[in-house]
C-alpha cells in the first residue's frame, strides 16, 4: 500500500502453510485487506510456520501466489514466524522467570485423561502444577520431553484476578458477542506456550507478533474467538498493547459445512484451474 497509509489501523492475515488456501481463506484475507483499504490503513501478511512438522515451503509459496492472484498487496518483508524464534523465546523466558509457567511432562493422552477424570466433569480445560523440584530436575536430567504451560493460578495471583481483563470485539463471536468482552482465560486452562517438539506454541507467537507488528485490529475467523481470552491474558502478563478484534463469520459450502482443508475442489488452485477468474471469486465472496 502507498506511503500515505494510516498507522492507526494495521491489520493482518496470518495463515499457516499446512495446506493450500481455500475459499474460506480467501474470504478471511479479503475481509482484512478490504478493511485496511477502507480505513486507509496497513495490511500485513504473516506466515505462521512455527510447526515445522506440518508446514511446507511449497504451501508458503502457494499462499503468496494465490493471494497475489486474488489481487491482494501486502508489505514486504513478510514475517515468517520460524525466523523469529528468539523473540518468542525471550517472551517465554520472561514469563518463566516470573514463575508464571511450569514444565509439563504429560503426553497428550495423559492430559486428556486428566480432564476426563476431573470431579463431576467441571474441569473444562487442563489445569496442572509444577512437579516437586527434585522430581522435575531428575526428569529434565533424564532427557524427558516436556512442554511449557502457562499457570493460570500464578497468572491470577500476579494480576490480582482476571476481572480487569477485557477486549473489544468489533465483529461477532460465535454467540453474537460484540462490544466490550470480559476475558475468561479459564476457558482455555493452562495452555501450552512452548510445545515439546516445536519450541513455541500458537498463542504466545501470535501475541508477540501482533505487538511487534503494531497490529491494531485482529481480523480473523470466528473459530478463533475463544483463543482471544488467553491471548488477552498473555498481553496483560507481557505488558503488550491489546488490539481490537473483529471476528468474522465462517464461510460455509452448499452443504452448510465450513470450508476446510478436505475440500480440495475449493482450493484457490483448483478454482483457478477450472477457469474461475479472481474477479469472479471476489464477487462470489461478496467483494464485488
Ligand atoms: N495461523 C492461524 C491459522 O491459520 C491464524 C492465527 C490468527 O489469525 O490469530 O488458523
Amino acid at each position: 500500500m502507498s506511503g500515505l497509509s494510516n498507522t492507526a489501523f494495521v491489520t493482518r492475515f496470518a495463515p499457516s502453510p499446512t495446506g493450500l488456501l481455500h475459499r474460506g481463506h480467501a474470504f478471511s484475507a479479503l475481509t482484512a485487506f478490504e478493511a485496511a483499504r477502507a480505513a486507509g490503513g496497513r495490511f500485513i501478511l504473516r506466515i505462521e510456520d512455527i510447526d515445522r512438522t506440518r508446514c511446507r515451503p511449497e504451501y508458503d509459496a502457494a499462499i503468496l501466489e494465490d493471494l497475489a492472484w486474488l489481487g491482494l498487496e501486502w508489505e514486504a518483508p513478510v514475517r515468517r514466524q520460524s525466523q523469529h524464534m528468539a523473540d518468542y523465546g525471550a517472551a517465554l523466558r520472561e514469563l518463566s522467570e516470573r514463575g508464571l509457567t511450569y514444565r509439563c511432562f504429560r503426553t497428550r493422552r495423559e492430559v486428556a485423561e486428566a480432564i476426563e477424570s476431573a470431579p463431576h466433569g467441571t474441569l473444562e480445560a487442563f489445569r496442572g502444577a509444577p512437579l516437586p523440584p527434585a522430581e522435575e530436575a531428575a526428569r529434565v536430567e533424564a532427557g524427558e520431553a516436556y512442554a511449557w504451560r502457562l499457570s493460570l493460578a500464578a497468572a491470577e495471583r500476579a494480576l490480582g484476578g482476571f476481572g480487569g481483563l477485557t477486549f473489544v470485539e468489533d465483529g461477532e463471536g460465535p454467540d453474537g458477542e460484540h462490544g466490550v468482552i470480559q476475558a475468561r482465560p479459564q476457558l482455555g486452562g493452562d495452555v501450552v506456550l512452548a510445545r515439546k517438539e516445536v519450541g513455541v506454541a500458537y498463542h504466545l507467537a501470535v501475541v508477540v507478533d501482533d505487538a511487534l507488528q503494531g497490529i491494531t485490529e485482529v481480523i480473523r475467523g470466528r473459530d478463533l474467538f475463544e483463543a482471544t481470552h488467553v491471548q488477552r491474558l498473555l498481553q496483560a502478563l507481557l505488558a503488550l498493547p491489546t488490539p481490537a478484534y473483529r471476528h468474522h463469520r465462517l464461510l460455509a459450502g452448499p452443504d452448510g459445512r465450513r470450508y476446510a482443508k478436505r475440500d480440495r475442489a475449493q482450493t484457490l488452485r483448483e478454482l483457478r484451474a477450472s477457469g474461475m477468474t479472481a474477479r469472479e471469486l471476489r464477487e462470489a465472496l461478496g467483494f464485488g
